[in-house]
């Protein structure tokens, strides 16, 4: 059976290394708003050790009426920037006219947003488009968890000739609310490392999170799984930004992240090992979730007798009911071989807020 990694065999580049070996930082705003935003972030960044500036020129935006960007008017912000700081530049492109704006403007990097992976035509239209340049490209994650999509794009550009890429892991969308903007499914980035394992992964904790206050546990998470590097959303007044508000940190948050990030122990050397880890985390993360869910459901019914016991006039603690459940429990425990006196600890808490809810 032909495996993803059959076609393509994807070598680490000089763009995307760094000379110390620490993760890569990519930082910057969501959107280019005017020059001295610009300029000014770009300042403010300038001493923190990112290896990139990032900064949407054009946004791709799900619904119309919202700021699509500034477009090509904020080109030679993005120079002046890189004048002023010396730092490199790193934009999105998502057509082959941006490319060739980005390329006479001569910005030192791309990346390819998630909302274009998803479209093959396209992400050949930017791969002959980037043809001769081997520009050193970052490629996302497509919106729709389809590895083979993410590894279709990476094929594409190196078809074409670009040996200086990267992946860029910036969660898939879920229907409905949930705890991230955007759901990380840590086991297809693992995937697709797994298939490449020189290909870096750089993660986009910002687009996943959606949220500056989860930005750290993301980023944490990140380091220990070994992937190479992040990108975070930087913006000098968050409040006030044009796009993405609620996930942009100002350049002392960035700092102030950098600071809080402990490089994971270097014990396990084996980047299997700590795949393997990592996908038995996920797995605990989910059995935790089931658990509160299952508290939520015995909580709720406990509430519901409650007021059955009121209408009918019966106390709420009955003696004989919960030495009954006790019982019941430790003999289940015991034949899943857990420790019954695990399972009396934890039933007696539950019985406690039981009665509470019983009473409310
Ligand atoms: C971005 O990085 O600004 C962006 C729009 O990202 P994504 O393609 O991940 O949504
Ligand atoms: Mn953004």
């Amino acid at each position: 059976m032909r495996t993803i990694s059959d076609t393509v065999v994807l070598k680490k580049s000089e763009a995307w290394l760094t000379a110390s070996g620490e993760p890569l930082l990519i930082a910057g705003p969501c959107s280019a708003e005017s020059e001295s935003q610009v300029v000014e972030t770009a300042k403010a960044l300038s001493q923190s050790g990112i290896h990139y500036f990032r900064l949407g020129i054009w946004k791709p935006r799900t619904r119309p009426n919202s700021f699509e960007g500034m477009g090509e008017i904020a080109l030679p912000w993005a120079i002046k920037a890189r004048e002023e700081t010396g730092l490199r530049i790193i934009t999105e492109v998502a057509n082959a006219r941006h490319v060739e704006l980005v390329l006479k403007a001569g910005l030192d990097a791309v990346w390819i947003g998630a909302r274009t992976t998803v479209n093959p035509f396209t992400i050949q239209e930017i791969a002959d488009a980037l043809k001769g340049t081997n520009l050193p490209v970052l490629v996302k994650n497509p919106v729709n968890p389809d590895l083979n999509l993410w590894v279709g794009a990476l094929e594409r550009l190196h078809h074409a000739g670009l040996t200086q890429l990267a992946a860029c892991h910036r969660g898939f969308s879920a229907y409905m609310n949930a705890r991230f903007r955007n759901l990380p499914h840590w086991e297809i980035p693992l995937e697709l490392k797994r298939a490449f394992p020189e290909l870096p992964v750089i993660t986009d904790v910002s687009h996943i999170t959606g949220a500056a206050e989860l930005i750290p546990l993301v980023a944490q998470k990140s380091l220990d799984i070994g992937f190479d590097g992040l990108m975070v959303e930087v913006h000098p007044r968050p409040a006030e930004a044009m796009s993405d508000p609620e996930q942009q940190i100002t350049p002392q948050g960035f700092l102030n992240l950098l600071s809080g990030l402990h490089k994971p122990s270097t014990q396990i050397e084996d980047s299997e090992t700590l795949a393997a880890i990592a996908l038995m985390r996920e797995e605990i993360d989910r059995a935790d979730r089931e658990l509160i869910q299952i508290l939520h459901t015995r909580l709720k019914v406990a509430g519901k007798i409650g007021r059955l016991k009121q209408q009918s006039g019966i106390t709420f603690f009955q003696q004989e009911r919960y030495d009954e459940v006790l019982k019941k429990v430790s003999a289940y425990a015991d034949l899943m071989k857990i420790s019954p006196e695990l399972v009396r600890s934890l039933f007696e808490l539950i019985h406690v807020e039981s009665i509470e809810k019983q009473g409310e």
